[in-house]
């Protein structure tokens, strides 16, 4: 039997009024039947929920939930967005073992038991990986297999199918934590860790109140900081492209210049072959501009060492 350990499970919370009163008491009392158990070594848990700049009851009902069940409730000074608000509930987390949950719970709660088992049995990192998705959208599930997959495509080591449902143990936490990058891409990073790490699988729920807080605008945010946080795969494409077209028109000068000289001697005003190029190469550039563009935007805010995220109060 493993040595007795605390939990902390943060829960990040954009406008979720219509969700908390019923996820906390469900999940509190999830949590003490755990801790209850013969065949798990918990020894007591804490709820860390973070409100990240929400305009509803939200920060109130986090303020009433304290009071009630003992919770921490950590606000925001304004929206920072689901990763940088999860990070903020997991820099104040300093039990034994941590776990992140949406606030929804669209995640499979009963897949905590499983990752506090992988826990005991040694493992530093337990991934929830989505088995199915409920009844996500059409567009949602081809949006998330289309991301998946060009990450991989980029080359980044990310585990499809896993979001930010999952257990880390303190030693994990410390070291995702020594990432000072303001980028921090969680998804990217975490399994890039090391350590043990097991993978549980679980079936995704539908949303049953509120709206997805994950605008597209969201989504496509986190889909490129992921893909140029993890790879320089884009700027390769780039660098790569440039030369062949390079290259090729070097190529077509040498044959019209041949032309020129030893096929027909007659002048031709060409004005397609010389406008036509330009326009081509000039939006060529434009991109290959907008590519570099991102990278260097990237380095502007890096070297700006902003705080991700700023804590307002905490109860
Ligand atoms: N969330 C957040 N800040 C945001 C957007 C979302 O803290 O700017 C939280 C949200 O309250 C939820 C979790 O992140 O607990 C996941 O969001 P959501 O369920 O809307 O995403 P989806 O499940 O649709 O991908
Ligand atoms: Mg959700």
């Amino acid at each position: 039997m493993a040595s007795p350990y605390s939990l902390d499970v943060v829960i990040p919370c954009y406008n979720e009024e219509e969700n908390l009163p019923h996820t906390i008491p469900v999940l509190n009392d999830f949590l003490a039947n755990l801790v209850s158990r013969e065949d798990l070594a918990l020894a007591g848990f804490r709820m860390i929920l973070v409100d990240d700049g929400s305009s509803d009851r939200t920060w109130q009902q986090i303020e009433d939930f304290t009071k009630e069940i003992g919770a921490t409730g950590l606000k925001l000074s304004r929206n920072y967005g689901h990763q940088n608000a999860m990070l903020a509930g997991l820099s104040v987390a300093d039990a034994d073992v941590v776990v992140t949950i949406d606030s929804d719970l669209q995640d499979d709660i009963n897949a905590i038991v499983e990752m506090l088992k992988a826990h005991e049995a040694g493992a530093e990192l337990a991934l929830g990986v989505r088995r199915s998705r409920g009844r996500d959208s059409f567009f949602k599930k081809n949006t998330a297999k289309g991301y998946y997959g060009l990450m991989k495509l980029m080359g980044a080591q990310i585990v499809p199918d896993h979001a930010d449902f999952r257990l880390m143990s303190q030693k994990a936490l410390k070291a995702l934590l020594a990432h000072e990058e303001t980028n921090l891409f969680l998804r990217g990073i975490i399994p890039s860790l090391g350590f043990k790490t097991e993978v549980i699988r679980y079936d995704r729920q539908s949303r049953e109140h509120g709206e997805t807080k994950y605008t597209l605008r969201k989504m496509l945010s986190l889909a490129v900081n992921g893909v140029t946080s993890f790879s320089a795969a884009p700027l390769r494409f780039v660098a790569g492209l440039g030369i062949t077209v390079f290259l090729l028109s070097m190529l077509l000068a040498f044959w019209f210049l041949m032309e020129r000289l030893f096929v027909s001697k007659s002048t031709v005003p060409g004005w397609a072959s010389t406008v036509l190029p330009m326009l081509w190469l000039g939006g060529l550039q434009i991109f290959c501009m907008g590519i570099i563009g991102e990278y260097v935007g990237k380095i502007y805010l890096e070297v700006k060492r902003r705080p991700r995220f700023i804590v307002d109060k905490v109860v």
